[in-house]
C-alpha cells in the first residue's frame, strides 16, 4: 500500500530540521559563500559553529544504526532530513552527508584494529563537528572512469604494493574529494596488482593523518562553497593490512554501485532542496514585487513560471522516494537512483535559472539568494558522477 502521510514523529523531525536549516544554515552559508578565500570560510568561527550545532542535534549520525551510537532513521527519513537541510544549504547538508562514511565501516570492522573502536566512540560521541570521513576515489586522470569495468588497461594510478604486514600506497586523489580538506579518515581506493582494470580496486579504511600523507589546498569553487573538496597525496604511505575492508575483484564493482545508488539518491535530494529553496524564494517575491500596477504573480506568465517549478519538485520528489524506499527495503535499484538523482539535479538546474527570471534583474545580485542556488545546483548534476556518465551505466540496466 503506497502512503504519502508521514507519521507524526517524522514530521516533528522534519519540522526541527527545517527549523535549523532555516536559522543556522541559510544565514551562515550566506556569509561563507561570500569568502573568496575557502581556507578562510573552512577556519571561520562560523563554520565551526554551525558544525557544532549540525553535531550536537546528531545530524551527522543520523543514518548510523542505534546499536553503535547512531541514531538508527531509516532511508525515508534520512531523505527527508536532507531535503530540508538541503533548502537551508546544500553545501553544508552535503557535509553532513559524507561525514559517516568512515563511521559505518568503522562499526564493521572495529575487532580488526584499536583505531576503528576508537575512532567510531569519538564519531558518535561528537558535539563539535570535529570528526568526519570522505570517499576518495576520483583522481586527477581518473574521473568517469570508475565505472569503467572489463578493461584491463583503465585502472586507478594510485597503487597499494604489499609490503610484509602493510600495504604501501602511492599517489593520489583528485581535488573533488568531498570533505577532503577536513576528513580526519578516509574510505580510500587504490590499484593493486598490474592491470586488471578496475576491477583490481581495492578499499581502505584509514585514518587521515598516516605519515606521508599530505593535501592540497582547498578547491576554490563556484558553488556549494561551504563543502570543503580538496586533493590528498600519498607517499610512501604504510598501510598496515587490517585497514584493507575490500581487496577488490567482482567486489568492486559491487561496492561502487552501492555507494553510487545511495549516494546517487542522497544528491537528487540536495538538488530537489535546492530546487525548492529557489521556487520558495521567488514565491514570496512575486507576491510583493509590483509590476503594470500589481503583484507579478498576477501576470499569467510569472504564475505558471511558478507552477512549473512546483510540479517538476514535486515529480523529482516522487522518483527519490521511491528509489530511499527501495533502499530502506534493502533492494536498491540502480537504474531507478539514477533516473532520481539525473532527473531532480537537471530539474534544480532549470528552476534555479527560471527562479532568477522570476526575480529578474534582481535575481543575479548577490543581495538576493537566488543566484548561489543557481550556482549550487550546477555542482550536483557532476558529483558522484556526472548525470551523462550515471544515466549510460542505468540504460546497461534495462
Ligand atoms: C560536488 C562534487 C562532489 C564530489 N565528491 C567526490 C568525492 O567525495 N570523492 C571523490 O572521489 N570524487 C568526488 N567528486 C568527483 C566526481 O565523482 C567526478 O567529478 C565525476 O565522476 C566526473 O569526473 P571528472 O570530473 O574527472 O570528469 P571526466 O570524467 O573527465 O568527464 C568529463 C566529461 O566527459 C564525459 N565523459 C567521461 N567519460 C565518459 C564516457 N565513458 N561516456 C560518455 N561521456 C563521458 C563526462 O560526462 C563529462 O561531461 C565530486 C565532484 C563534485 C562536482
Amino acid at each position: 500500500m503506497v502512503d504519502f502521510a508521514l507519521p507524526e514523529e517524522i514530521e516533528k523531525i522534519r519540522d526541527m530540521t527545517r527549523e535549523f536549516a532555516q536559522k543556522e544554515l541559510r544565514p551562515a552559508a550566506a556569509e561563507l559563500d561570500l569568502m573568496q578565500d575557502p581556507e578562510a570560510a573552512y577556519t571561520s568561527d562560523t563554520m565551526r559553529r554551525v558544525l557544532s550545532r549540525a553535531y550536537e542535534i546528531g545530524f551527522h549520525k543520523m543514518m548510523l544504526g542505534r546499536d553503535i551510537g547512531g541514531l538508527g532513521a531509516p532511508a525515508m527519513t534520512s531523505t527527508i532530513v536532507q531535503e530540508e537541510l538541503a533548502v537551508g544549504d546544500a553545501g553544508f547538508a552535503s557535509h553532513l552527508l559524507v561525514a559517516p562514511m568512515i563511521a559505518g565501516s568503522a562499526a564493521a570492522a572495529k575487532d580488526r584494529h584499536p583505531f576503528y573502536a576508537e575512532y567510531l566512540d569519538a564519531f558518535v560521541n561528537d558535539t563539535k563537528g570535529e570528526h568526519g570521513g570522505a570517499w576518495a576515489i576520483t583522481e586527477p586522470q581518473h574521473g568517469s572512469d570508475l565505472f569503467q569495468f572489463g578493461q584491463p588497461s583503465i585502472h586507478m594510478e594510485a597503487n597499494a604494493v604489499r609490503d610484509g604486514d602493510d600495504y604501501v600506497v602511492n599517489g593520489q586523489k583528485s581535488a573533488f574529494v568531498s570533505n577532503g580538506w577536513m576528513a580526519d579518515a578516509f574510505l580510500l581506493m587504490v590499484h593493486v596488482g598490474n592491470g586488471d582494470g578496475m576491477e583490481s580496486t581495492a578499499t581502505f579504511a584509514i585514518p587521515g593523518d598516516l605519515p606521508g600523507m599530505s593535501r592540497g589546498k582547498p578547491l576554490n569553487k563556484l558553488g556549494l562553497r561551504t563543502l570543503n573538496q580538496g586533493e590528498v597525496f600519498f607517499d610512501d604511505v604504510r598501510i598496515p593490512a587490517e585497514f584493507l575492508v575490500m581487496p577488490g575483484g567482482p567486489a568492486y564493482k559491487m561496492l561502487i554501485e552501492r555507494i553510487v545508488t545511495g549516494g546517487n539518491t542522497a544528491v537528487g535530494t540536495l538538488a530537489v532542496g535546492v530546487a525548492r529553496a529557489a521556487y520558495e524564494e521567488a514565491l514570496a517575491y512575486a507576491k510583493e514585487r509590483v509590476q503594470g500596477d500589481t503583484v507579478i504573480f498576477d501576470h499569467q506568465v510569472v504564475k505558471m513560471t511558478l507552477f512549473n517549478a512546483f510540479r517538476q519538485i514535486e515529480a523529482a520528489r516522487a522518483l527519490l522516494w521511491k528509489s530511499s524506499w527501495l533502499l530502506s527495503t534493502g533492494k536498491p535499484h540502480l537504474p531507478t537512483a539514477m533516473a532520481a538523482r539525473t532527473f531532480a539535479s537537471d530539474m534544480a538546474m532549470q528552476v534555479t535559472a527560471d527562479m532568477i527570471q522570476v526575480f529578474g534583474g534582481y535575481g543575479i545580485s548577490k543581495e538576493n539568494p537566488v543566484e548561489k542556488f543557481y550556482r549550487d545546483a550546477k555542482l550536483l548534476q557532476i558529483m558522484d558522477g556526472t548525470n551523462e556518465v550515471v544515466s549510460l551505466r542505468a540504460a546497461e540496466e534495462l
